[in-house]
Formats: C-alpha cells, sequence, structure tokens
C-alpha cells in the first residue's frame, strides 16, 4: 500500500460538500484529489451522498486481512487509506471527518460527546436546500455530536436496527445525504482484541452491510449520481489482557482504509 499523499480524514467532509454543490462556508480542509478526480472521469457532480461509519477499522486490518475487505473492494472504485487525527477517540475523529477541521478547531479534543456548533457537512447540505439523515445507535457519537439541525435522525437500540432503517431510507429515495455508524466492531475489539473471532466477526459484518448497502443504492437511484464511501474514524491496537484500545498516536490508530465509489 502506498502511503505516501495520505491524506487526513478532515478532506472527506470538504469533498462530500464540493462534490455535491454544497461546499463548506469556512476554512476547511481540501478536498481528497482523488475522489475529485473519480467523480469527474464518471460525470461530473454528485446528486446524492451515503456514508457509512464502521468504527475503529484500521488500515492495518486491511493489510492483514485483505481477504475480508474483498467485498468492499469489489463495489467501490478506490480503497484510500486515510490519516485519523489525535486524541484518535471517536467524537473527536468523526468531529473532525465531518467539519473539515482538526480537534483544536472543531472543538472536541478528548472523549465528550457535545453537540458542535462549528459548520458540518450536513450544515453544508442543509444550506444548500437537501434534506439529510443519521442513522445511530444510542448513546454513541454520531448519536448526539451533530443534534440541533433542521435534519432527521433515526436513532435505534441495535446495530441490526440501525442498517434495517439505513437500507429502507436509502430505497425511500427522500434524503441527500445519509450518514450510518455501526460501533459493533470496535465494541468488540475493546472487550476480546483486534484479532479476536469475536471482533473479526464484526468486522466481517460491516463489510457485508456496506456491500448490501451499495448494491441497494445501485438498484434504488436509478438515474441518479450517489457517491458512496465506508469511512471508518480511527484505527486500533491490542492491548494487555488480550483487550483492544485506541488513541494513540501510532499507526495502528492513526492509520484507517476508507473505501469510495460512484453509481449512476
Ligand atoms: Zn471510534
Amino acid at each position: 500500500m502506498n502511503k505516501t499523499n495520505q491524506r487526513c480524514i478532515t478532506s472527506v467532509g470538504p469533498t462530500v460538500g464540493v462534490l455535491a454543490g454544497a461546499p463548506f462556508s469556512g476554512p476547511v480542509d481540501s478536498p481528497h484529489e482523488a475522489l475529485l478526480a473519480l467523480v469527474e472521469r464518471s460525470g461530473g457532480r454528485i446528486d446524492k451522498a451515503v456514508l457509512y461509519n464502521p468504527d475503529a477499522v484500521a488500515l492495518w486490518l486491511y493489510e492483514k486481512y485483505p481477504e475480508k475487505f474483498r467485498p468492499a473492494g469489489e463495489c467501490s472504485d478506490l480503497a484510500l487509506p486515510m490519516t485519523s487525527v489525535m486524541p484518535s477517540v471517536t467524537p473527536v475523529c468523526f468531529g473532525s471527518m465531518y467539519t473539515g477541521v482538526l480537534p483544536a478547531v472543531h472543538g472536541i479534543q478528548k472523549y465528550e460527546k457535545p453537540v458542535l456548533r462549528q459548520e458540518t457537512l450536513f450544515d453544508a447540505f442543509l444550506r444548500a436546500g437537501k434534506k439529510c439523515a443519521i442513522v445511530s445507535t444510542a448513546g454513541d457519537s454520531i448519536s448526539k455530536i451533530f443534534l440541533e439541525r433542521e435534519m432527521d435522525y433515526f436513532i435505534y437500540r441495535t446495530v441490526a436496527a440501525v442498517n434495517r432503517k439505513a437500507l429502507a431510507l436509502v430505497k425511500s429515495g427522500a434524503y441527500d445525504l445519509i450518514t450510518i455508524y455501526n460501533g459493533n466492531y470496535d465494541s468488540r475489539m475493546h472487550a476480546k482484541g483486534p484479532e479476536s473471532g469475536y471482533a473479526l466477526n464484526a468486522l466481517d459484518r460491516n463489510v457485508a452491510f456496506y456491500h448490501k448497502l451499495v448494491s441497494t443504492i445501485k438498484k434504488s437511484y436509478a438515474g441518479q449520481r450517489v457517491f458512496y464511501g465506508f469511512c471508518p474514524d480511527h484505527g486500533c491496537h491490542l492491548i494487555d489482557g488480550n483487550r483492544g484500545s485506541h488513541g494513540l498516536d501510532m499507526e495502528e490508530d492513526m492509520n484507517v482504509i476508507h473505501f469510495y465509489g460512484i453509481s449512476g
């Protein structure tokens, strides 16, 4: 894997905003060149975006278990390593992914989940007259830090309920931006280690759901150009007691694997 020119996850929000004709109003990271080029090659601007956020999927997992990611690669146009932000914990990282700025600017600099006042990708879409939805599990970062916007929040107790609703929302065609969060790999790798069968089973399910999501997008948005992504927040590493952790400035925690594609 070529790690040169590896961009930060702060490029994700600005990329989607520019592609959808809903740019941020303030200074943010520049859009990702490879993603702009991908969309340019396939005809220019996008109509809708669907971002799948599985928690804690490290780049090293992709390098060590490439076969586990094959379904994600097959339904995407690009596999892109990205660098996370410090401290590499969930609200800090998703805060940066969706605001396009570093933690010192958006203000979440430790494990806490306040409602962000910084402009987010959702705000940029809403200003452009677009409809947004978040589908996530109760109590998790994505369910909390983006609240208080004029958009729809679908918060459930289980990952299964989240994913059922996400597919229904895609089929409805009602939204211009859908964000879907799955924390099952993260919680299992904390409990039993990143390479435990228990955790890797959740990783398999994350990849399988992404594949199903993409095939549903391709069937449901006929005639529309949809940008989609598999976008984890940070990586993970093994700690004493066969448990997992993250939050440090180390390769295992800071490098993640993203996949992107465009349909239509
Ligand atoms: Zn996380």
